[in-house]
């Protein structure tokens, strides 16, 4: 089992009064598995992903990922576990805009012990077909190539998980394809991916379709050949 959360509820607390961005919810990624959570804004996707990727504690209910729940960890211990395990891909990219491609793919490997890293990203960027652009910075690139970077950064450490909020959702569709592809090709090699989305191409993709509405699963969709 690559993530499992069990009954689990966030509640923010404002000065305005309490939020509950989600209640009771469970899920589970398996190896193999391509899962993506759809639902209207304000429904709790974010706070999902949050939750899942061991940045934020629930109020209610167990997150695990690989086995473990990473909010028993102390918060350093944390860190690394999220580094090892998890990858993280975001609609804005969030590059180091004076660090060349290889160096932005290169930058999990300052807090990891990564063998052989540097080829591996060299590696990931040939295969994501960036070899061309070792060198540029990501203001060089366009947005496509820029969520491609980001994608080999998120692969740099080998993480079972793969976290995805709107990866598609700055690209154009021939981009936006071969992004999917890639996550597609990452569960067929034994990774879990965890998709937020508005996009029905991309929902398209998943196994499963979670739809949250008001921070509850509303409803559950097993793509043709799931269980
Ligand atoms: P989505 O990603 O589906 O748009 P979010 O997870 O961002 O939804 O938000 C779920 C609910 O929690 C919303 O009502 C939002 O306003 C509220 N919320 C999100 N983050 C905070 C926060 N830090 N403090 C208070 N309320 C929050």
């Amino acid at each position: 089992m690559i993530l499992q959360l069990t009954n689990v509820g966030k509640t923010y607390r404002g000065r305005t009064g309490d939020v509950h961005a989600l209640e009771d919810v469970s899920l589970k990624v398996e190896e193999g598995d391509f899962v993506a959570v759809q639902g209207p804004s304000g429904c709790g996707k974010s706070t999902l992903l949050l939750l899942a990727g061991g940045l934020l504690a629930p109020s209610q209910g167990t997150v695990e990922v690989a086995g473990q729940n990473p909010y028993a960890l102390s918060a350093e211990a944390r860190s690394r576990f999220r580094a090892e395990q998890i990858g993280f891909v975001f609609q804005q990219f969030h590059l180091v805009p004076y660090l060349s491609v290889l160096d932005n793919v290169l930058t999990p490997s300052l807090a990891l012990n990564i063998p052989a890293a540097k080829k591996k990203a060299i590696d990931l960027l040939e295969r994501f077909g960036m070899s061309h652009r070792l060198n540029h910075t990501p203001g060089e690139l366009s947005t496509g190539e820029r969520q491609r970077t980001s994608l080999a950064r998120a692969l740099l450490a080998s993480p079972k998980l793969l976290l995805a909020d709107e990866p598609t959702g700055n690209l154009d569709p021939a981009n936006a394809q071969a992004v999917l592809g890639f996550l597609t090709e990452f569960t067929s090699q034994g990774g879990g991916v965890l998709l937020v989305t508005h996009e029905i191409d991309a929902a398209a993709r998943a196994s499963r379709s979670i739809h949250l509405d008001a921070g509850r699963v509303r409803e559950i969709i097993h793509a043709q050949g799931e269980q």
